[in-house]
This record gives C-alpha cells, sequence and structure tokens, in this order.
C-alpha cells in the first residue's frame, strides 16, 4: 500500500438485521478476506485467505482509533445502536487480539458511560482455543455459525479447511457450552436442497439435542453473493444492500449472484419439524425464523 493511499476503515455500518437491530459492525480481520470456511453462500465472495492460522491481522489501536474516528465524525448515533457485532471480512476469532478488542471497546463505551452489548459470529472453527474461550467472556451474545451435520455437508455447504472435522467443531461448541452459559445461539444457514432433505433435517435436530443449545435461527441466503475472483470488495462487510452501502460503491460495475432461498413454507417446516424431534430430548427451541418478522 502506498503512502498516499488511505487504507479502509475497521468500522462499517450500521447496518439493519432483522436478528439484531440495528448493528455497528467491527472488522477484525481487514482487506483480505480471511475465514476457515468457504461457504457457498458468503456474501464476501469467494474467500481470499482459507485458514485457521490464528494471527493480529489489524491492530487494537488501529480498530479503536477509527472507531473514535467514526463517531466524532457522526458516522452513527450512538444512542441508536442495539448492539455491536464483531464479523467483518470472515472469521473474526481468527484474530489473535478480537478479545483485546473487544476489551478495549468496552472501556471506550464505558468512558462515555454507555453500556451497548457486543455480539460475535463465528463458525465456531476455533473453540479448542483456549484463548477463543476466555476472548468470548467479553461477549453478551455469541452466534455460532451450524450449516453441515456431517462431513459431507461441511464440504458441500461450509468447503471447510481440508483440516477440519464436523467432530472437532462440535466438540468446540460442546466445550464452549459447558463453561459459557445462555448467551450462544446457533445459527444455520438453510439451502433448498438440504431443506427438504428428512436425513439431513433429522440429523440437525440431533445435533442441536447433542450440543444442548435451544436458541437457533433459521437463516436463508436473502443476500446476493458477490461474483469475485482474486478481487474482495469490502464493502460487502455486513449489508451491501443498504442505500448508504450503495452509494459508496458504484454498484453498476458489481456482479452478483442471486442465490437459491427456501421458502416460507420450508422455512416454517423446518422450524415445526425440529421442534418436534428435540423438545421432549431438550425442551422447546427458541426460533428465530428469517421470515417471522
Ligand atoms: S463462515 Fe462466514 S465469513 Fe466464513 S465463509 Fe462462511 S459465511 Fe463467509
Amino acid at each position: 500500500m502506498q503512502e498516499t493511499e488511505i487504507r479502509p476503515s475497521y468500522i462499517y455500518g450500521p447496518v439493519v438485521s432483522w436478528r439484531s437491530g440495528t448493528s455497528l459492525g467491527i472488522d477484525p480481520i481487514g482487506p483480505v478476506s480471511t475465514c476457515s470456511f468457504n461457504c457457498s453462500y458468503c456474501q464476501l465472495g469467494k474467500i481470499q485467505n482459507i485458514t485457521r492460522e490464528r494471527k493480529i491481522y489489524v491492530p487494537t489501536a488501529d480498530v479503536i482509533s477509527d472507531l473514535d474516528a467514526a463517531y466524532q465524525q457522526k458516522a452513527f448515533e450512538i444512542n441508536e445502536l442495539d448492539i455491536i457485532t464483531f464479523a467483518g471480512s470472515g472469521e473474526p476469532t481468527l484474530a489473535a487480539n478480537f478479545g483485546e478488542i473487544a476489551f478495549e471497546i468496552k472501556k471506550w463505551l464505558e468512558a462515555k458511560d454507555l453500556n451497548i452489548p457486543l455480539s460475535v459470529l463465528t463458525n465456531a472453527t476455533t473453540l479448542d482455543d483456549k484463548n477463543v474461550i476466555s476472548a468470548l467472556n467479553y461477549f453478551d451474545l455469541i452466534s455460532l455459525k451450524l450449516d453441515a451435520v456431517d462431513e459431507i455437508s461441511l464440504k458441500s455447504i461450509n468447503q471447510a479447511e481440508n483440516s477440519l472435522s464436523i467432530e472437532e467443531i462440535k466438540a468446540g461448541i460442546k466445550n464452549l457450552k459447558s463453561i459459557s452459559g445462555s448467551n450462544l445461539q446457533l445459527q444455520i444457514m438453510f439451502l433448498p436442497k438440504f431443506a427438504k432433505d428428512e436425513a439431513y433435517l433429522l440429523k440437525m435436530a440431533e445435533t442441536i439435542i447433542e450440543l444442548g443449545i435451544r436458541k437457533i435461527q433459521i437463516n436463508t441466503p436473502n443476500r446476493a453473493k458477490p461474483k469475485s475472483g482474486s478481487e474482495y470488495w469490502l464493502e460487502t462487510r455486513g449489508n451491501h444492500y443498504t442505500e448508504a452501502s450503495k452509494a459508496e460503491v458504484d454498484e453498476s460495475k458489481r456482479e452478483y449472484i442471486e442465490l437459491p432461498v427456501i421458502s416460507k413454507e420450508d422455512a416454517f417446516f423446518i422450524e415445526e419439524f425440529l421442534q418436534s424431534q428435540v423438545r421432549d430430548k431438550i425442551g422447546e427451541l427458541a426460533v428465530i425464523n428469517v421470515y417471522r418478522k
């Protein structure tokens, strides 16, 4: 990067989400999309750096100075934020300093006498690391992606980094669940190919029972996927359908792939099916359904 170039901010949004309200985004990963998955539906496009390596991708001080600058420039109205969410250009827990960033944001909020909850969207592939578990203590809400129920769906849906296995991911979630408590939820992306597959749905119900997490999100890829080759469009962090993000880029030059989604009927069928399978074993699920507004 030349000295004259201005680096992109590590703060984005706010994004208005059907799940969490008005959310300010924190990106601890930075300009190269980096994740241990390369999900077939990822709104970032094709992941550039598929890795399990945990390291410092962006300095903590830069994230905090970007947050302060955005606040000073009134890029967001702080009293209108419902939540601050760590996600960004990939898997946020791959950032070795994501806990430190969360700690510094809490201090920044405290100095302003504010108490805005912190959430993190994670694909649950780093939960074997005690440093990750300890850093997650700073978060009020932890959303764990769980689309796969076996090795086949892990490859097909998440296109996970080669060394990852579904058993390892589930073991990590169970480890977190044994330490952390009620602030966990499973975020499940249902694709039409699997939505009517009873064997897949049964395995999903068994997985929910095994993990013992009773709060789930039934989601479907309702954002188009950027058609990217080697190029990564940073604006696709958060929600590229907001008017603000459309104004930032020349959308006419961008190409997106519309992804097949499950229908409203499918989503409510899945909800009822999962409830009927798990109710007697772990009790009623608290379900956030993409089609229940
Ligand atoms: S886990 Fe998230 S960031 Fe990573 S590839 Fe999947 S959708 Fe994209």
